[in-house]
């Protein structure tokens, strides 16, 4: 199917923009910026229909080319998985020096660490933080570092809204060899820029996926600081996951930083157990992630993510799981077993599964059910649009969809009170409630999936 200035139009005015900023690098008419629920949305008003064309071409929501068929193009003749994709490896691991700043077990940190030492890559882009002119005084975002010694600042996970579009530009104005971090969405967009533009094929050498179950607006943040109990105004640092060594590693902790008129350091925490909203709710999450079907960064080179098994899950040091797809990545990890710096074992394909069943029932029977339901364009799945699904199921999915609304909403009329949760949790209360009770009858029916 020929692609049509139109496409990206269905995607930014459906609002299925991620933000990538992928179609920026190839139309700098287009704008991208925080829009009033704090998701990073391209602004299509200043391109003309022809810019909005070849845009169209790298959005990884528009082009009717699917993860399976790009990782083809890249990885053909590897094994093969329906869930996972293409593979070479499956593990299990931790960096022995990097897994007490990582979010599982340090493997990415390690990497582009080993990456630089062996001069592969000149530059790196990750996500750090940074200072910034909002009302909280910092934002994350990704950055271009050029040394080993800097990739530990970037450690963890963000789970905040972010956008490759200064760092496209940077890459088109500096020559050298990259590796770039990036969730599956991100990643399929610079496949698409790579396919269509060699100088970004040439220079980006390594594209480093982390599974992703959700992205979160900058509302999510927000909410945080608030569960924590931090002041409002300014404040110096924040970091999505703290690890507690003692207990297990799916109960980490959100940790800010504020530093008073004394100089002195204020420390909140909030553990995410204690928080009472779970990760299948979607709080503050953009529409996209519903309307998203790949998990394990499929276009990648490599998928890392959480240990979310029972023999893994009970170490707060942090386990990760592994998805290797480039044999110079596989490498990397086997000579750091020989050097004893990186511990690895294998796993099979049916637990790395289990790991992400819960991602995996969203985008898998749960899209298929909310495609089914949608009105109007929806992005091109892999999954086709079904409702042969239990009421309960299906309750719990329109369910899902409406929690995501409401909260974005709730929180953006929130946060014109300086401080506190009282307008959020009204708002969301009833409906959090009817998730928890459809739960509940899920656990007594025995539904797992459907
Ligand atoms: C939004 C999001 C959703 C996720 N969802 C899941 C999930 O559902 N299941 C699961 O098992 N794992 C998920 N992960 C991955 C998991 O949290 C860890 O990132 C992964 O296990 C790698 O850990 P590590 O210790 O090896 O990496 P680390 O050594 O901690 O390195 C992580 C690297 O990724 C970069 N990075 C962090 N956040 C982002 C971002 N938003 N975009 C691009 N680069 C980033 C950092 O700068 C750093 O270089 C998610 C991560 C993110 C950011
Ligand atoms: S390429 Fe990325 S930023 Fe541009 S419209 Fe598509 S999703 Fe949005
Ligand atoms: S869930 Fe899918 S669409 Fe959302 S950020 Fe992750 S990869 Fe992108």
């Amino acid at each position: 199917m020929s692609i049509s200035a139109l496409d990206i139009e269905r995607v930014v005015h459906g609002g299925f923009c991620i933000g990538c900023g992928v179609c920026r690098s190839v139309e700098p008419a287009i704008e991208i910026s925080l829009n009033k629920y704090g998701e990073y949305v391209a602004n299509l008003d200043n391109s003309n229909e022809h810019g909005r064309r070849i845009a169209s071409n790298v959005c990884p929501f528009s082009v009717n080319v699917n993860e399976t068929e790009l990782a083809d193009e890249v990885f053909n003749g590897q094994m093969q998985h329906e869930s996972i994709g293409r593979f070479s490896g499956l593990f299990a691991g931790y960096s022995l020096k990097d897994r007490e700043s990582g979010s599982s077990g340090g493997v990415i940190t390690y990497i582009i660490k080993r990456l630089f030492e062996s001069k592969e890559i000149d530059y790196a882009i990750l996500v750090r933080q940074r200072m910034a002119n909002n009302i909280r005084g910092l934002e994350f975002a990704f950055d271009v570092i050029s040394s080993d010694l800097e990739v530990a600042s970037g450690s963890t996970s963000f789970y905040y809204p972010v956008t490759y579009s200064e760092a496209l530009e940077f890459i088109a104005k500096n020559p050298g060899r990259y590796a770039i971090t990036g969730v599956p969405c991100f990643h399929k967009a610079i496949r698409l820029l790579k396919r269509q533009n060699p100088l970004y094929r040439e220079r980006i050498q390594y594209q480093i996926g982390l599974v992703c179950g959700q992205l979160k607006s900058t509302l999510y943040l927000e909410y945080l600081l608030r569960r924590a109990d931090v002041p409002s105004g300014k404040i110096e640092s924040a970091r999505f996951r703290r690890k507690d060594s003692q207990n297990r590693a799916d109960e980490y902790f959100f940790e800010a930083v504020t530093r008073g008129d004394d100089e002195k350091k204020n420390l909140y925490r909030v553990g995410n157990k204690q928080i009472g909203v779970n990760w299948g709710m979607g709080l503050f999450k953009p529409k996209a992630c519903d309307y998203c079907d790949d998990v394990f960064a499929e276009t990648a080179d490599i998928a890392v993510m959480d240990g979310w098994l029972p023999q893994y899950v009970k170490d707060g040091r942090g386990t990760s799981l592994i998805v290797v797809r480039d044999r110079r990545l596989m490498d990397v990890l086997y000579s750091g077993q020989e050097a004893g710096s990186m511990y690895l074992e294998s796993v099979s394909v049916e637990e790395i599964v289990k790991s992400q069943q819960g991602g995996l029932n969203h985008r898998k029977q749960g899209l298929a059910y909310r495609l089914s339901i949608s009105m109007g364009w929806t992005p091109t799945k892999r999954i086709r649009p079904s409702s042969d699904f239990s009421l309960l199921f299906k309750v719990e999915q329109i369910m899902r969809l409406v929690l995501r609304k409401t909260s974005r909403h709730a929180m953006t009329v929130q946060i014109k009170v300086e401080s506190g949760l009282l307008i959020f949790n009204t708002l969301m209360a009833l409906q959090l409630f009817a998730y928890r009770v459809v739960q509940k009858l899920k656990r007594i029916f025995k539904l797992s999936i459907y």
